[in-house]
This record gives C-alpha cells, structure tokens and sequence, in this order.
C-alpha cells in the first residue's frame, strides 16, 4: 500500500470560516458530529497527479479535523495493469477497446493483489473511478456502505468494457457522478456530487505578486505579452497539439505566448509520447513554452494559472475539468471545450467561453485579447459560480450528508 502525501501547510476549519464565511463551516461541523464514531475509506489509483488525487489531498485532512476518521489508500499494479486501465479510460470516454480478453483477467489479479495489501473495515468506503472498482468484492460479508465514485464520462462507453465493469458496479450501495450527462441506468442509487478544489490549498491561495514574477522569470515567460495557458497531463484526450495549433492561428494576429504546462499521473503510461507529439507540433516557436513539470508543482502551477491572461481547456473528452475551475477561481477567462463537466463551469458568454474545435477555440481567444473588459467580467463571474458550487467544503457536505442517509436507511 502506498500512502498518499499530503501538503505541508494543512489549513484548518478556521481558516475556511474566514474564506467563506462561518455558516458554512458550521453546518460541516454539525454534520459531522451526528457521525462521530463512524470512519471513512477512500481508494483511487494514484496519489499524485490528475483531480481525484487533488480532492483526495484536501478532503482528507478536513474530514480527519471535523473527527470523522479517513483514510486514503492507493492501489498499485505494474506497468500492465495501468497500460489496462488506461485502455479501459480511454474505451469508456468511447474509444474501441483493441487489447485481448486477456487484458480483463490480468485486471482482475491486481484487484486480487490490492485486496490481499489492504485492509477494509470501515463504516463507507469510497471507491474512485474505475482502476480500484472490483475491489467491491472485497467487501466483508456484505458489511459497511460502499460507495463508488466515478470521475468519468459514462455516457457512451465502449459497451464491450463498460459490460465488464457494471458487473462490479451494479454491487455498490450507490454510484456518485460528476454531472447528470455522465451516469448510465443502473441498478444501484445514483447521487450528483460535482467534483471540487480547495481555496486554500498551495494550487489554488492567493499568491505574493513576487512568487508569479519569480515563476515566469523562472520559465522565461515574458510578463509583458498575452499569455494563453493550458494546465493539464500530456494526454491526447487533452488536445494539447489541438491548443498550439489554436495558437498558432491566434499568432498570426497577436503576438503572444502559449504555455503548455504539465506532468505525468503514475496512472497514465502514455505522457512521454503525447509530450514528444506536442513538442514536435510546437516546432522552434520561441514562444512556445512546454514545461513538463514535476508532480510538486502546486505553487507554479498556480503561479502560470494568475500570470495567464486566458486559460484555455480544449479536452476532446473530459471528466469534470479541474483545471477550469481552478481557472476560473483565479478570475481568468477560460476558452474550454463543451465536453464533459466542462459545460456546467463555463456558461457560454457568462463565465466563460465555449468552443467546439481548433478554430472556434482561436476565434474566442482572440476575442477576448481583444475585449478585456469582457474577458475581466467572464473571470469575475466564474469565480462567484466557482464559490456557489465546486469548492471543497461543498463537496463535504454531500459527502456528510450521504453518509448520514445511510445510516438513518438502517
Ligand atoms: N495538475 C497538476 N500537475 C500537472 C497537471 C495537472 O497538478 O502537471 C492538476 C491540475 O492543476 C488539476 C488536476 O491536476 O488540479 C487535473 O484535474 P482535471 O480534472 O483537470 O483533469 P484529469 O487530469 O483528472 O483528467
């Protein structure tokens, strides 16, 4: 078992009452103590990189200080197993799945590995995405609440995979999704928990103007030109070569420059690729700016995010977009494609743009560089829609309260 790391500076319940407000807070901490006694599981598949590792490293610490136990496990496997579940990723979001039937049983004997590492004997236990899903059958004699949560698109999976994992699916007390367009009929309950970030985490506090300035000087950005920035892994389903492509289209008319900034997921076998890709499409662009960062990257990371003048986020397929609401906390203007959760953050012409291709994503680019009254209104709304809906203490809340349903159904 590998245990998930967690950030230096761990803010408390009074630091969130200071955010946003002491209603809010209150409302967890009463929420909890109808809990007390009661202890939480969560179980991903990796413990850095992507947005279920980001909630995971936030939501953790602020359940253990409202005293409802949580522990956070991450399976392993080897390269096989994360080639698998990467194929599976890729096959739910609607691609053709081309490994053999092979492919399910090797799955299934590092389901087999974690359940014989881990322990499992809490009161809920949360099971992400689909990596960990058939450790449902670890599950002791029928005992606790087991919960799956799935961070993906469902709604046009290839039906030969989605076939083989429903089996484990449909054993689960209750599936979360991230947006109504993404569940499929099931047999079990379904709840709507929109995935969240932090304020107050290192990715996403407000930053001394010395610490952005340090971070471009660093990357040799130029602070005085447009920065456009695509925060996401090296991942096809990004469209990375699709946004220096968009780019590219912008540069003809304004000079400015593109960072690309990104690092790999353990999860994820195939960013040194998708790297060499977008490196290649960049060409000797000077202003191109591709930074393969390493996963301890929160400060620069939200460093790129405030320096940016757009954010843009061009997935092909996307679960929710972390990196949008991030984005749009931070009241830059975001160009994002209308996939996935993206549409439920940027409400087109009001707290952001939507595009559909490579060039409806430069045309909206280039029309907020040259409307930045427009652009600084879109920002400001989204930061508001960002608090009313997606920040991590929303997210708990749903949580405490599913948990405490359970337990009055008994
Ligand atoms: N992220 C990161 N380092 C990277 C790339 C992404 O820390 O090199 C973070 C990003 O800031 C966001 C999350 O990982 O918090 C990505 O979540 P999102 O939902 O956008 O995409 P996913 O990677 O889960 O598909």
């Amino acid at each position: 078992m590998s245990t998930a790391p967690s950030e230096t500076r761990v803010s408390t319940l009074d630091d969130y009452n200071r955010v946003l407000g002491e209603a809010e807070i209150a409302e967890l901490r009463t929420l909890a103590a109808r809990l007390r006694g009661r202890s939480v599981q969560m179980i991903n598949s990796t413990a850095v990189g992507g947005g279920v590792a980001e909630i995971l490293n936030r939501m953790i610490p602020l359940m253990q200080e409202l005293e409802v136990p949580t522990r956070w496990d991450v399976i392993t496997g080897g390269e096989d197993f994360f080639a698998i579940t990467k194929a599976f990723h890729n096959a739910l979001h609607g691609e053709g799945f081309r490994m053999s039937d092979e492919s399910f049983n090797t799955f299934l004997a590092y389901t087999e590995q974690n359940r014989a590492r881990l322990q499992f004997d809490a009161d809920f236990t949360v099971i992400h995405d689909p990596q960990p899903v058939a450790l449902i059958d670890a599950r002791p004699n029928g005992s606790g609440h087991w919960i799956w949560r799935c961070h993906i698109d469902l709604s046009q999976p290839n039906l030969k995979v989605w076939g083989f994992l429903a089996q484990s699916v449909n054993k689960y007390d209750g599936a979360i999704f991230s947006s109504p367009a993404f569940s499929r009929q099931l047999p079990i309950p379904q709840y709507l928990f929109y995935p969240s970030i932090d304020p107050l985490s290192e990715k996403n506090r407000e930053l001394e103007p010395c610490v952005i300035e340090e971070t471009l000087r660093r990357f040799q950005i130029d602070p005085a030109r447009p920065i456009i920035t695509q925060i996401s892994r090296f991942d096809r389903l990004k469209d990375p070569v699709g946004v220096v492509r968009a780019y590219q289209i912008v540069k003809r008319y304004t000079d400015c420059q593109l960072v690309l900034a990104g690092g790999g997921a353990t999860d994820d076998p195939e960013g040194d690729a998708v790297l060499a890709e977008v490196r290649e499409a960049a060409g000797k662009d000077a202003d191109i700016h591709i930074l393969d960062l390493p996963p301890w990257s929160a400060v620069e990371i939200n460093a790129l995010q405030r320096a940016s003048t757009i954010i843009v986020q061009k997935s092909l397929r996307e679960g929710f977009g972390l990196t949008v609401t991030e984005g749009l906390w931070k009241k830059k203007p975001v160009v994002a494609s209308a996939v996935g959760g993206i549409p439920s953050q940027v409400i087109h012409k009001h707290t952001g743009m939507l595009a559909h291709s490579i060039e409806g994503t430069a045309y909206q680019i280039r029309f907020l560089l040259s409307n930045p009254g427009i652009a600084q209104r879109l920002g400001e709304q989204g930061h508001e829609h960002v608090r009313e809906h997606f920040l991590i203490t929303s997210d708990v809340r749903r949580h405490l309260t599913l948990f405490l349903h359970y337990l009055r159904e008994n």
